[in-house]
């Protein structure tokens, strides 16, 4: 999604757009009591240490009350591949990094089944903080994060983006198709046009093991776009 196309998504939510905040102090108003690294920094232009830095203190939506700490994401800033996930969990929250609990440790027998290392890929998730209780992100949150994501995108400039889940895959997407119907489909990230395969995530895979072979499936499906991808050629 386009920065445009963002705020269109925020203002059809009815949330605000966080403006600059030399712009609030200017105004005098009660947004000039925003915290250090404001809410108002916009994450478009910012580099690595700036947007790292602005998710660590940032207070945007209620999430950042309940939180232990942010959970960025981790890995190589030059993948090829980039994994995309939900929400941290308890595990992520305590630890700062995505991905570390049961969840964390299937995603990484995932992707070395794909060929690949953990520290090989990027990994990040829709949100940068633990919804309470596990619970599905509300889209005001998901809003509110949004951008976050989209600079760690561009920064990455991934060759291929693995959604993990329906939470992940939707957003990415913006449908509310279902994961089973969207697997198997070479899709398109936004205006930049990566390629996105989509496959259910791992925490579902840990109550439903029997739909790991379906998985197994996506990422050689995955693989062979990549692959594609690499030498021009395609299907
Ligand atoms: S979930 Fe995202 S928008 Fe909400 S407080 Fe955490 S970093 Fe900020």
């Amino acid at each position: 999604m386009g920065i445009g196309l963002h705020n269109a998504y925020l203002e059809a939510l009815g949330i605000q757009r966080w403006v600059a905040r030399s712009a609030t102090a200017a105004t005098g108003d009660a947004a000039t009591e925003t915290p250090s690294y404001s809410q108002g920094d916009a994450a478009d232009s910012m580099d690595w240490e700036a947007l790292r830095a602005s998710v660590a203190g940032c207070t945007r939506c209620a999430l950042h009350a309940t939180r232990t700490q942010t959970v960025f994401g981790t890995g190589d800033r030059h993948a090829g591949w980039m994994i995309i996930g939900e929400a941290p969990g308890a595990d992520e929250d305590r630890q700062g990094e995505p991905f570390v609990g049961r969840a964390g440790q299937l995603l990484n027998e995932m992707l070395q089944a794909a060929g690949y290392r953990r520290e090989q890929v990027y990994i990040a998730n829709i949100l940068k903080c633990r919804p309470p209780g596990n619970r599905n992100p509300l889209p005001q949150e998901v809003a509110c994060c949004h951008d976050y994501l989209v600079r760690q995108i561009e920064l990455v400039q991934p060759k291929i983006i693995l959604a993990l889940g329906g939470i992940a895959a939707q957003n990415l997407l913006h449908t509310e198709v279902s994961v089973g119907r969207l697997r198997g489909i070479r899709h398109s990230y936004g205006e930049s046009g990566i390629p996105l395969v989509v496959t259910y995530h791992p925490a579902y895979l840990l109550r439903s093991p029997l739909e790991k072979r379906k998985v197994w499936e996506d990422l050689r499906y995955a693989r062979q776009v990549f692959r594609e991808l690499a030498t021009g050629t395609s299907e």
